[in-house]
């Protein structure tokens, strides 16, 4: 059965000595107390190797934020899938929001970036979500579908390791949360998309994460939601105990 997972992401924030100190401090408080979730933080680029000497992956599972849509070569400040999977991460989240707004990413990149996260086994954390505008004229659930789809091309085998997180734009960073049966209606709606193309079993097995806005006061009622498979947490991810506050919501 799908895992249920709660994944940081720090964005960019942290210098290295501040990130390695919250990554022990987490590590440190997911080691003393009970959970039953997998725990991910996902990274800068700058903080992988840093972060992986001090904690223990067994117990905090470590990513990146992004890598290449290319394999390696002349990609002067790119950061490539081997490189990342080098540094020991295991996941790496693709398709974030920001980067599809201010880096223009599209389908067809992140689909070669999906490939090549996979060829390296890593985990890809695959955000898909709607802006405003397509919440409010209610085209969402077409928009979320044709993100999904750009994955389509990979095969079954490949797709059954993907995490997909759902993240309306409107609620990422803004304090304005989905409602649990937004979020709700959505998951359900993705694991429809999945299960039409890949069949019953690998979209039952597919953990879909929510993000935007998620926090210690709301992670329960969102994770109590039977296709809510835990969070992506931007901001709450910044501190130990807010963090900790949304591992605890599946106690
Ligand atoms: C995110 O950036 O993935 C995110 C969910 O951010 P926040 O929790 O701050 O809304």
């Amino acid at each position: 059965m799908r895992k249920n997972i709660v994944a940081g992401n720090w964005k960019m924030n942290t210098t290295v000595p501040e990130g390695v100190a919250l990554a022990k401090e987490v590590n440190q408080q997911l080691a003393n107390a009970k959970h039953n979730c997998d725990v991910v933080i996902c990274v800068p680029f700058t903080h992988l190797t840093s972060v992986a000497a001090v904690i223990d992956q067994k117990v905090l599972g470590l990513g990146a934020e992004n890598c290449s849509e290319y394999e390696s070569g002349a990609y002067t400040g790119e950061v490539s899938a081997d490189m990342v999977a080098s540094t020991g991460a295991g996941y790496v989240i693709l398709g974030h929001s920001e980067r599809r707004q201010y880096f223009k990413e599209n389908n067809e990149q992140l689909l070669a970036k999906c490939r090549l996260a996979l060829k390296n086994n890593l985990t890809p954390i695959f955000c898909v979500g709607e802006v405003l505008e397509e919440r409010e004229n209610g085209t969402y659930n077409e928009v979320v579908k044709h993100q999904i789809e750009a994955l389509f091309d990979l095969t079954a085998e490949d797709f059954a390791k993907i995490i997909v997180a759902y993240e309306p734009v409107w609620a990422i960073g803004t304090g304005k949360t989905a409602t649990a049966d937004q979020a709700q209606d959505m998951h359900a709606n993705i694991r429809a998309v999945i299960a039409e193309k890949y069949g019953k079993e690998i979209a039952d097995n597919t953990s879909i994460l929510y993000g935007g806005s998620c926090k210690p006061t709301n992670a329960k009622e969102l994770f109590s939601k039977p296709d809510v498979d835990g969070g992506l947490i931007g901001g709450a991810a910044l501190k130990a105990d807010s963090f900790m506050g949304i591992v605890e919501a599946f106690n």
